[in-house]
């Protein structure tokens, strides 16, 4: 015999919410989740309505579902979507292909920052320098950087991002074990501006999962990216995920209760690890800990490979 909704108590259930002990309907799923998203920004007091939010999206799922959701929770909020084509073959233009699509069904405004135009590089360039083997974390801190610009260029208070519960509890938990303090503090819910006319940084979606995400998306007819990028396949982050996932197994309440230690842990971490010193990078102005940031350092060393395969 099917289960009924626990909330509506008439309709089919056909999610269950292991947390919360829940079975629930599609409809109701979707006011569940919607709900969720608003107390998680009311309780970490990440923006008010009368700001400007821009959320980074990707293509995928997770930052689909966060704009969809957004956009239903608050209708008076000027939202505006932003995205990074990075210019994988292929990839990039499916991704920039499902973000238009869903820009235009929620009538989002939406600004496109695209690599090889704009830099005249391409992150499959990475792969003749040393970042070979690392081409995700270059590729992080170049799309960081631009979500910055954007949200700058943009004029957006707030920037939001898609990172998801598992996301999060999960590289908490790897920064823990290899005692990478100042990036456990990063992960936290809401970021201050790096300096005077940056954005706010929050994670709307730090307390939903992945797979909730993904009934999100079916629910509510959100489509979102089918292939996967072909540089994140079998990296140490898909390693580390299979890792953490065997120890959530057979507890449904794991990954909240890593978020919920590591939150109450962040503000003591806070006040006994030494903030770093940011500076202007000498390159972009950006906040810098060194004289060149890290970005400029990425596009300068790539620059540099092409112009000399050029030569050769
Ligand atoms: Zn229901
Ligand atoms: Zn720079």
């Amino acid at each position: 015999m099917p289960i009924t909704c626990r909330k509506c108590r008439s309709a089919n259930a056909e999610v269950y919410i292991p947390y919360a002990r829940l079975s629930l309907c599609p409809k109701c799923f979707l006011d569940f989740y919607v709900r969720r998203v608003k107390r998680t920004i009311e309780d970490f007091s990440m923006f008010t309505e009368d700001l400007t939010v821009g959320v980074a999206i990707s293509g995928g799922k997770d930052s689909a579902a966060l704009l969809h959701a957004l956009h239903h929770a608050y209708p008076n909020l000027r939202l505006v979507a932003l995205h990074v084509n990075l210019g994988i073959p292929k990839y990039s233009a499916h991704c920039q292909g499902k973000v238009e699509e869903l820009a235009k069904m929620l009538d989002v405004e939406l600004h496109v920052f695209n690599l090889y135009k704009e830099l005249k590089i391409r992150i499959g360039d990475f792969e003749k320098t040393i970042f070979k083997k690392k081409i995700c974390s270059a590729c992080g801190t170049i799309k960081r950087h631009i979500f910055e610009e954007l949200a700058r260029k943009t004029k957006v208070d707030v920037l939001a991002t898609g990172h998801n519960l598992d996301d999060v509890a999960g590289i908490m938990f790897n920064n823990f074990l290899y005692g990478h303090w100042d990036q456990l503090i990063r992960l936290k819910p809401v970021l201050p501006p790096l300096m005077e006319g940056f954005a706010v940084k929050v994670k709307p979606l730090i307390r939903i999962s992945e797979n909730e995400n993904l009934l999100y998306c079916l629910y509510a007819d959100v489509s979102f990216r089918e292939i996967g990028c072909p540089y994140s396949k079998g990296t140490s982050a898909k390693k580390r995920t299979k890792d953490f996932n065997n120890l959530s197994k057979n507890n449904p309440y794991f990954r909240h209760q890593v978020l919920n230690r590591f939150l109450e842990l962040i503000p003591m971490l806070e006040n006994i690890h030494p903030k770093t010193v940011l500076v202007k990078c000498q390159v972009c102005g950006f906040p810098s800990s060194g004289s060149i940031c890290a970005f400029c350092k990425r596009v300068l060393l790539v620059k540099n490979t092409i112009d000399n395969d050029l030569v050769v």
